[in-house]
């Protein structure tokens, strides 16, 4: 029969994959302020960065905007929900001058950096972010303090060059969402030049990217294929590319949707590792699983490290619509 023709495929699905507890609620503050307060709900920037969520919600009446002046006079009522990637803190100044009533999606493990960021700063100390420039959190995390008080590094070599105010009053905190292992690099050798260098008092790296990065790496060796579910500006989904390649498959790709895999170049393949970043959903996995059990006899292992239980709750004001809706 046609099966039997078709080649055998492992496909190593790895656990934990996909939302974390932030996404989960920021896109739940969407579909919450859209039944409280019905369309259009705005929202700045990506919520999170994934096109197929982004275009749900689109679907359901949420206009997304960069900023918040794109917002017109006639629906200054309406709610405006920032990002679970943080904002600058002139942003909610500068909604309440505008007179906007806004919700803020900013996942509270990012806010919690903001705190470590804001607490170095009241010990007298010069904060040393590390984290990829322009990224909408690193924006928002620089944002906490006032200009020139924070310095980005983003890499080992940005380490080496680094020239400090003060080399003794220095606290360092990270982007949520870096690679575990290189920001361990990138902090060992600012120890190494500024000893007195403060670590903050919690992990920044989020358990989510730290979950997911440990899940891929125990699942890349011998893998022929490793494929990401995420978007090109996800940070975390990156990452696991990264990740991917680096614990030993022998090739990895970030895809967007099942349509954008080139089965031409795929060659010999039998073993196929597959998770999906923080912001990709569950249907997508779905539809890449079925499309490669379309041309492969594929066998779907599981590959689950540890189990996660974070959930976090959305703001105050939506609660008991959460409830009534549950
Ligand atoms: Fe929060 Fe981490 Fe998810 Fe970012 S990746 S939204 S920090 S849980």
């Amino acid at each position: 029969s046609m099966i039997e023709n078709r080649p055998d495929l492992t496909i190593r699905l790895c656990g934990p994959r996909g939302f974390c507890a932030g996404v989960d609620r920021a896109i739940q503050i969407v579909v919450l302020a859209l039944k409280a307060y019905g369309a259009p709900v705005y929202v700045r920037h990506e919520i999170v960065h994934n096109r197929y969520v982004v275009e749900g919600l689109e679907a359901k009446g949420a206009i997304f905007v960069e900023e918040l002046d794109e917002i017109p006079e006639e629906h200054r009522q309406q709610p405006v929900v920032f990002s679970a990637h943080g904002v600058p803190k002139s942003v909610p100044a500068d909604a309440e001058a505008r007179n906007l009533f806004y919700l803020d999606a900013t996942c509270p493990l990012v806010s919690k950096v903001h705190k470590q960021a804001m607490r170095h700063q009241r010990l007298g100390r010069h904060v040393v972010l590390i984290g990829h420039a322009g990224h909408p959190e690193v924006i928002g995390t620089m944002g906490q303090l006032p200009e020139g008080s924070v310095s980005l590094v983003e890499t080992v070599e940005d380490a080496d060059r680094y020239v400090p105010p003060d080399p003794d009053n220095l606290g360092f905190v990270t982007q949520t969402t870096l690679s575990v292992d290189d920001t361990a690099g990138v902090i060992k050798r600012l120890h190494e030049r500024f000893p007195n260098l403060t670590a903050p008092a919690a992990d920044s790296i989020c358990y989510a990217t730290t979950n997911r990065q440990e899940a891929v790496k125990q699942a890349a060796p011998g893998c022929d294929l490793f494929l990401i579910v995420g978007a090109p500006n996800s940070s975390n989904s990156k990452r696991l590319v990264e990740v991917a390649l680096r614990a030993g498959a022998a090739k990895s790709v970030l895809v967007q949707r099942a349509s954008e895999i080139d089965w031409e170049t795929i060659g010999d393949i039998r073993t196929v590792g597959l998770s999906a970043g923080a912001s990709a959903p569950e249907v997508i996995v779905n539809e890449i699983i079925e499309a490669f059990r379309a041309r492969y006899n594929a066998v779907v292992e599981l590959a689950d490290t540890v189990e996660e239980n974070e959930h976090f709750l959305v703001n105050r004001e939506l609660r008991s619509i959460e409830l009534t809706s549950a």
